[in-house]
């Protein structure tokens, strides 16, 4: 069993009360470890250390600063298999998909350590010849970045690459589930010689570490992944200091098959689209809707391959699928089964889950679902369902699926399949979403933007896009002789 402890100002320490809080595997509900978690002490000695790295760190070359994260970023890859261990064993996710996300999550490292030295500013043409403009970027200071189960390893450095890259010093709070990938990765930071108080990782009570860093108004940016309910209230809390806030919340993707395409491309995509993470994924498909002509072509197909998933512990050969992350997600799962049931669909496999081990919070797991024959006002139509389970709705027209497509209010991920190109691009333009994969199930990469219109968040991560929010504009307006 391991014990870790927080990282602040350069040091790994126990917390002043000694206070630690138990992880648990997904998988049986044994116990993991346990992780020192923060008070309000700890969180206000992060702050003073990132206050006091703050001005050296944005005063380095960018070259410099790029130079300790591709030395991160190797690290990252050479210690990729305990990374993803660690992921496995306090996530759930099968063993192949941790190393993947493992090496997502070291692409964003070397990504930014690229794009801090592509911080340009601007000179604009004045209507004055006695005048010039000069438009600076610089950092916006210092930056809390919360982080959320699903993703332990990639949201993590999809956050901090880009605010150090630009300059700025990150206080990281990563989820309760899964603290362990997010120490193995800060450990790897301080190997690479990052200096004190650049990075710190606070873990615990979530409420006692979010008041006290959006109260400060040393704290100058929030970016936070998470619930759509979380991100609202940490909105909220920012207002009194004014802070920068970045937000990727939850989504309710809907997936679009077309008559004229192509069926086993739109299968085998959406394999990956719902299966993927057990379904915890804020771009999973949450909604399939299929052109009536095909529906009954297209639920047979995917019966098939859905009743085919191997199910199990993330470290078994040839897992497809691992647990749900918890107790409390496997309940939320049944009670959207359960509605939609009860409101007339019809299931065509799936429906049910197991229980594996001692503990009541965890080692759930649901058995990939389809439902058929449903309607809007079933829940799992309106909220994220956060599981292996897939409702199908049937449409006759264009209109009619966009119409149901955009009746959200979530705007992040949406996908549409169809070999008509005209229709390919006139349905990507009309869909209300931050990303469209078209003819394509798996649209996160590394260098294009991320994230939501609507109550699915602000800003973008990802590219180009994703440090443009850890920096401010300064315009200087100079007179000249
Ligand atoms: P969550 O409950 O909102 O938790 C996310 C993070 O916020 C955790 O670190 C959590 O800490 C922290 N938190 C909770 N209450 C807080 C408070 N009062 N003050 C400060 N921090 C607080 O979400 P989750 O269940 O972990 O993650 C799943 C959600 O994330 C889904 O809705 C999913 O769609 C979304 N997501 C979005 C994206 C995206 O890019 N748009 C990517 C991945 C996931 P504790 O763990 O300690 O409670």
């Amino acid at each position: 069993m391991r014990t870790e402890k927080l990282y602040i100002n350069g040091e790994w320490k126990d917390s002043a009360t000694g206070e630690t809080f138990q992880v648990l595997n997904p998988a049986d509900g044994s116990l993991v470890g346990k992780m020192a978690a923060a008070g309000k002490e700890e969180v206000l000695q992060a702050i003073a250390g990132a206050e006091q790295a703050k001005e050296e760190w944005a005063n380095l070359p960018a070259q410099v600063r790029a130079s300790y994260m591709k030395k991160w970023h190797q690290l990252l890859l050479e210690n990729e298999e305990t990374i993803a261990r660690t992921m496995t064993t306090e996530q759930g996710k099968p063993l192949a998909e941790a190393l993947g996300e493992v090496r997502a999550a070291a692409s964003f490292v070397e990504w930014y350590a690229e794009e801090a030295k592509r911080v340009y500013g601007e000179t604009i043409p004045a209507s004055s010849s006695r005048k010039r403009i000069m438009v600076l970027k610089q950092p916006v200071g210092v930056t809390a970045a919360i982080t959320p189960w699903n993703f332990p390893a990639s949201m993590v450095t999809r956050k901090i690459s880009p605010a150090i890259a630009a300059g700025c010093p990150v206080i990281l709070k990563p989820a309760e589930q899964t603290p362990f990938c997010a120490v193995e990765i800060i450990k790897l930071a301080h190997k690479a010689g990052i200096p004190k108080g650049v990075i710190s990782l606070l873990a615990g009570p979530p409420e006692i570490i979010g008041d006290t860093l959006l109260e400060d108004s040393r704290v100058r940016k929030i970016t936070f992944t998470g619930s759509t309910d979380v991100g609202k209230m940490l909105m909220k809390k920012s207002a009194d200091t004014v802070k920068h806030i970045s937000l990727e919340l939850g989504g309710h993707a809907p997936y679009i098959v077309f008559d004229d395409a192509n069926l086993d491309k739109a299968v085998n995509e959406l394999m990956g689209a719902k299966i993927r993470n057990c379904g915890q994924v804020c771009i999973a498909t949450n909604r399939l809707y299929v052109q009536e002509s095909i529906e009954k072509a297209f639920v047979q197909k995917l019966s098939q391959e859905f009743s085919n998933i191997k199910m199990g512990s993330g470290f078994e050969e040839g897992i497809q699928m691992g647990p749900l992350i918890d107790g409390k997600a496997y309940q939320k799962v049944q009670e959207h089964v359960e509605d939609a049931l009860s409101k007339g669909a019809k299931l065509i496999t799936g429906g049910e889950g197991f229980h594996k081990g001692d503990h009541d919070q965890a080692g759930y797991y649901y058995k990939p679902t389809i439902l058929v024959d449903v309607t809007a006002d079933m829940k799992i139509m309106k909220e994220e369902t956060f599981g292996p389970v897939l409702p199908i709705q049937r449409f006759t027209t264009e209109e009619e699926a966009l119409r149901l497509a955009n009746n959200s209010q979530f705007g992040l991920a949406s996908y549409v399949f169809t070999e008509s190109l005209s229709r390919g691009i006139r349905v990507s333009e009309k869909l209300e979403y931050g990303i469209v994969g078209l003819n394509d199930g798996g649209p996160a990469t590394v260098q294009a933007p991320f994230g939501g219109f609507k109550e699915s968040g602000l800003g973008r991560e990802g590219g180009h896009f994703g440090i443009e929010s850890f920096l401010e504009i300064k315009y200087v307006s100079i007179g000249i002789k």
